[in-house]
This record gives C-alpha cells, structure tokens and sequence, in this order.
C-alpha cells in the first residue's frame, strides 16, 4: 500500500548485497533526499586519519559494527543544521540501541521518521551477489560473473587488466557482514515491523534493480521519473 503523502525521512534497511545502497543513492538524486550514510561517513572518517577514524579502521576492515557511541557521536556532527529537508538514512539504525539514538535525534532535531523500507532478498541470493562481484583495479570498471560478465573470463573488457574482488568482499568479510545482519539488525527489523507497521514498508530487492526501483516509488507514494513520457 501507498504512503498517504511521501515521506520527507526515510530510514533504508537491506541486507549487505540487498542493493539499497544504489536504490538509496538513486531516490536521493531523483526525489532530492540528503543521504546519511554512516558507512560512507566512517570510511572519510578513517582516510583523513580523525581520531574517530583511527578508532573504527579495524573494525570497518574485519566487516564488524563500530559501537554505538561513536555513531551516535558520527550523527550528532553531521546532523548539525535543523531536522528540517529531506532526509534518508542509509545504515543507520543497525541495533537496537541505535533506535534509541534515532529516536534522541528525533527529538532534539526535530524531525520524525516517517518511513522505514526494508529491501528484503534472503541471504544466500545476497551471498551469490556479493561473491560475483569484480572490479577492474586499473579503471575501476565493475563486472558480475552471473549478471554482468566481463567478455573474456576475468579480464576487464575496457582495459583487458585481470579483474579483483573488492577487499570487503572477501568471503569471511562477507559471511561475518551477514552474520552481524543476523544478529544485530533483524531485531531492528522487526522491531519497526511490530512498533511502526502503519510506516514500515517492504519491497521484494530480488528482482531487477530497476523494478525495485519501481516498487519503491510506488510504495513511497514518489512519481517513477524512468515512467515519465513512455
Ligand atoms: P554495508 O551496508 O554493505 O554493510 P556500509 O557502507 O553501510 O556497508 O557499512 C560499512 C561498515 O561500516 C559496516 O560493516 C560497519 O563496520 C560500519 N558501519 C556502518 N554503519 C554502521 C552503524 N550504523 N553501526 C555500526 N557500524 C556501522
């Protein structure tokens, strides 16, 4: 079902390899949203050497959360202006005392989440998605080996440079990212499923990126601007 009037704060939740990144990244540019990525802004955090950086390096590396606390201190930061605009967050809230700080920040800030989109895919489809992906370490070109395979196998068709894995899509990386998803976010989840469930809403991430687009616009209540002059 449609929202009634589309949401001005989104929170994103989506398994890693469940796509939201990109979906999010795409409902920013189209719908004009200021994306809040706590992922994003830890690994600036962690190239400019900031002492908040220098602290969650290791933990960023070995796919594990940074505490609670230093989120809530990455927020508090960036979140400087009013809660006024269109906001949507990416990564944040993964546990449940984090829906505590969203829930503080609703309140000093002013502002009030009204949509919370899971990007639901079951975890052995994002397992199979995450171990294809390559990039091209010369051009930065990325392939899927089941979606979208390079000509010759392994070689960059741009470049013809052998083609990489991604550092954080080692295996282990991967089945630890999963793990802590499991463990940590799930509850997060169904927390707003039971809590909020007029403002939760769920799109199926395993079709085609652009009918999850399409599905999200829809639920969200937001015009499909690839429908616009078909
Ligand atoms: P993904 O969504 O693929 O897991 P992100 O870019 O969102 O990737 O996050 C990368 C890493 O940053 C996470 O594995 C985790 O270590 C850290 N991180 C990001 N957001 C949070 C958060 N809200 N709480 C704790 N750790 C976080």
């Amino acid at each position: 079902m449609s929202l009634p009037i589309p949401p001005s704060h989104i929170v994103i939740f989506g398994r890693p390899g469940s796509g939201k990144s990109s979906l999010a990244e795409r409902l920013s540019l189209d719908h004009g949203y200021t994306l809040m990525r706590t992922g994003e802004l830890l690994r600036e955090a962690v190239l400019r050497r900031d002492p908040l950086g220098v602290q969650v390096e290791s933990l960023l590396k070995s796919g594990n959360l940074v505490p609670d606390p230093v989120i809530a201190a990455l927020l508090e930061r960036t979140l400087t202006g009013p809660g006024t605009g269109r906001i949507l967050f990416d990564g944040f809230p993964r546990t449940m005392g984090q829906v505590r700080i969203l829930e503080q920040l609703e309140q000093t800030r002013g502002f009030r989440v009204d949509c919370f989109l899971e990007v639901a895919i079951s975890r052995e489809a994002a397992i199979l998605r995450m171990t294809g992906r390559r990039v091209c370490p010369e051009c930065g070109a990325t392939y899927h080996m089941a979606n979208k395979p390079p000509q010759a196998e392994e070689t960059c068709d741009l470049d013809g440079a052998r083609l990489e894995r991604r550092k954080d899509d080692a295996l282990e990386v991967i089945e630890a990212r999963q793990r802590v998803f499991d463990e940590s976010t799930l509850p997060v989840l169904d927390y707003f499923r039971t809590h909020a469930p007029e403002r939760y809403r769920r799109v199926d991430g395993e079709q085609a990126s652009e009918a999850v687009y399409a599905e999200t616009c829809r639920v969200l209540g937001l015009e499909d601007y690839t429908l616009r002059g078909q």
